[in-house]
């Protein structure tokens, strides 16, 4: 993968995280009505509030790690490994266009 298709393929993944992080929002803000007075009611709701939540974190870590690859693309240090200053396989960077690590670091 040369740095233009990996730089097409992170501003994609920006694009789709960015949209569905919007998404997410939006659902969160549209919950600040009262809760139900039920409490097994309640219990589900507050449920489905913490998933959204952690979906959330989920998507704005990934967003974290997105701007750092597109930096890395800008500074030449793209598809080195942060750690050992190793080679990422092709192969691991065309399924995580934004790993620091080489699968070794990585632990995988
Ligand atoms: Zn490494």
């Amino acid at each position: 993968m040369n740095r233009k298709q990996a730089r097409t393929r992170l501003l994609e993944l920006r694009d789709l995280l960015t949209a569905r992080h919007r998404r997410i929002e939006r659902h969160l803000q549209q919950r600040e009505e009262p809760l139900p007075q039920d409490s097994e009611e309640r219990a589900s709701e507050l449920a489905g509030h913490e998933t959204m939540a952690s979906l959330d974190d989920g998507a704005r870590a990934e967003l974290q790690q997105i701007e750092r690859a597109l930096a890395r693309l800008d500074a030449g240090s793209y598809g080195r490994c942060e750690r050992c200053r190793g080679r990422i396989a092709d192969a691991r960077l065309e399924l995580i266009p934004y790993a620091a690590l080489c699968a070794a670091c990585a632990g995988a």
